[in-house]
Parts: C-alpha cells; sequence; structure tokens
C-alpha cells in the first residue's frame, strides 16, 4: 500500500482525471482534510472549513484543487446529541 505522500496543488484546466504522477486515468478518490486541524490546540472551530484532497488509486498521489468545503450542519447535530453528564 501506498503511504500517502504531500499534498501536491494543482490548477484545475479543462478536466481532470489523469493522475499527473503515475498516469491513472479512471479519477480520483476523494478526502476531506481539516483547516483548522491542529494538535497544539485541540479545541475544535464551530466553523470547520475542510480542503476537499484528491487522491490517486492508484499510486496515492495527493492534489489539493483549491476545494474547501464547510460541514457546519453537521456541528449543529453534534451539539444537538451532546451527553449530559450527571454531577
Ligand atoms: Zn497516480
Amino acid at each position: 500500500m501506498p503511504v500517502p505522500g504531500e499534498i501536491t496543488t494543482l490548477n484545475l484546466e479543462d478536466e481532470l482525471h489523469t493522475c499527473p504522477a503515475c498516469g491513472y486515468a479512471l479519477g480520483f478518490h476523494t478526502s476531506f482534510l481539516n483547516v483548522n486541524a491542529n494538535p497544539e490546540k485541540p479545541v475544535r472551530s464551530t466553523r470547520d472549513v475542510y480542503r476537499v484532497i484528491l487522491i490517486c488509486p492508484e499510486c496515492g498521489a495527493r492534489y489539493d484543487v483549491g476545494w474547501r468545503i464547510s460541514f457546519s450542519e453537521g456541528e449543529k447535530i453534534i451539539a444537538r446529541t451532546r451527553v449530559i453528564q450527571p454531577s
């Protein structure tokens, strides 16, 4: 299994379905990377923003094409289901 490598920034042109690293031409897997993730600051932001990362299923190369997404609706659901500890 390939180890996830450095994320390469790509500029989207007409279409992106071929991996620049290995030539695999059947598209990419996607992954979401928390932009606010910081090991020294474990408190989550209320408006987390994620980078959409494309991963080549053949060689594991990772690409950032500048897409960003927010899962703020999910945050509301998490807040509503929080367990209240008995005191
Ligand atoms: Zn590849």
